[in-house]
């Protein structure tokens, strides 16, 4: 399985590049941006990341004292403003209440986890993402995408939970932060150029190791 992983991830990287990731101008950003995306495409946060940025209001302090009814005008076009509005809010204040980011960076992994996933709407995704992006810690993030290509290829049934997925590649990965932070956005890009819901399959890096391809009869690829 090392072997695979490794394969697909040399694969990809070799059809799409680096990705630079996470898009954005601070640990901060990373983590308002991990929030926002939950239920919606990245265009759409890019919106709403920039009326923040437009309002002066992207850092812990401004959007802790903003009117909640200000701050849902402000992330509207995220989607599910009023929802994503709570969720800020506890993640603020628990940072605050923590003594800043900085500060959260002292804790170990697993300690840091534990305490995002206490609070109000984040979840496994949500919290990983601020872990690899924003702390750079080794913790890889599972996504829909993820757990769709594992299985199309083979590696995976397809209902699996988030830490089967993850215990994949931490088990058969190397535990490096860059190398987690790429592969995970070229599984995005991936997902978005070829594995789609209805995958193109033509002209797919990992066409040659896929199940699905094979099953339906696609000429191998090397
Ligand atoms: S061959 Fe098709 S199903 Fe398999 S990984 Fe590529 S796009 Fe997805």
């Amino acid at each position: 399985m090392e072997l695979e992983l490794l394969d697909m991830y040399r694969r990809l990287y070799s059809a799409y590049g680096p990705q630079h990731w996470w898009p954005a101008d601070s640990p901060f950003e990373v983590c308002i941006g991990a929030i926002l995306t939950q239920n919606t495409n990245w265009s759409n946060v890019e919106k709403a990341i920039k009326r923040l940025r437009h309002a002066t209001a992207l850092d812990p302090e401004s959007l802790n004292q903003m009117p909640s009814e200000q701050l849902m005008n402000l992330i509207r076009p995220a989607g599910f403003y009023r929802q994503k509005c709570w969720r800020l809010k506890a993640f603020i204040r628990f940072i605050l209440d923590h003594g800043g980011l900085a500060k959260l960076a002292t804790l170990e992994t697993g300690t840091l986890r534990s305490m995002l996933l206490a609070i109000h709407g984040i979840g496994p995704e949500t919290a990983d993402s601020m872990l690899l992006y924003a702390w750079t810690r080794p913790v890889f993030v599972v996504d829909a995408y993820t757990k769709r290509l594992l299985a199309r290829l083979g590696f995976l049934p397809h209902k699996v939970s988030y830490d089967q997925v993850q215990c994949l590649f931490h088990k058969h990965l190397p535990r490096d932060a860059d190398m987690f932070n790429e592969f995970h956005a070229l599984i995005v890009e991936h997902a978005k150029q070829h594995c789609r819901h209805v995958p193109r399959c033509h002209g797919c890096p990992l066409g040659a190791r896929c199940i699905q391809a094979s099953e339906r009869g696609d000429p191998p690829r090397t």
